[in-house]
């Protein structure tokens, strides 16, 4: 049996009551499926014991060029209001929530843009010339991991679409396991560090 090629295609997430909304593209399978593959490669698929998520139970999905792969369609001031905002350790990454059910889509750390774009273009479609306001990383300057952090929790993305089926990222053996509770351990695939979960 061969896999399919990575097929770069968007999809949509929100939280539980609507209030966010946004849409990702994901490229599945994984262009590389490794422990740490170099950022802007592939999509990395992790989960991470550390305390704040263990207790906010997220399943990070690091795009393959998050400025370029997400928009933010509701709230498009996450920033000033629209989102809850918590910030721990460091305080570099905006661990956004839903005010209304708490549900987090997505953390970022850096610079940020509000902006009209033509939403059916972005998605590859016939364009009437309509612009959308929309939210995202900002392109220009970011660099993930050297100073940019955008993660996207898979536990929003809508279930039931297309080529999306969480059980079989980790039948296909896709997650690997941060130690970053100790900071001791390798990153790692087939087992969670101490304190993770699967
Ligand atoms: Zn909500």
């Amino acid at each position: 049996m061969t896999s399919p090629a990575p097929t770069r295609r968007p999809y949509h997430g929100s939280c539980h009551c609507g209030q966010t909304k946004y849409i990702a593209y994901l490229t599945l399978p994984p262009p590389t499926v490794a422990v740490d593959p170099h950022p802007g490669t592939t999509i990395r698929i992790y989960k991470c014991n550390c305390s704040t998520c263990h207790k906010a139970g997220y399943f990070h999905v690091r795009l393959k060029d998050a400025p370029n792969d997400f928009v933010l369609l509701s709230p498009t001031d996450p920033e000033n209001g629209g989102l809850g905002d918590y910030q721990c350790f460091e305080k570099f990454a905006h661990w956004y929530f839903c005010k209304n059910c708490g549900v987090r889509c997505f953390i970022v750390g850096g610079k940020t843009e509000t902006v009209d774009i033509d939403l059916e273009k972005w998605l590859g479609r016939e364009s009437e010339g309509k612009t959308t306001k929309v939210w995202r990383p900002k392109s220009d300057g970011w660099v993930e991991d050297g100073g940019s952090y955008f993660s996207l929790n898979a536990t929003s993305l809508e279930p039931k679409q297309d080529g999306f089926d969480l059980r079989g990222w980790a039948e296909k053996g896709w997650i690997y396991y941060l130690d970053m509770l100790g900071g001791k351990g390798e990153d790692r695939f087939g087992e969670p560090h101490e304190g993770g979960m699967y």
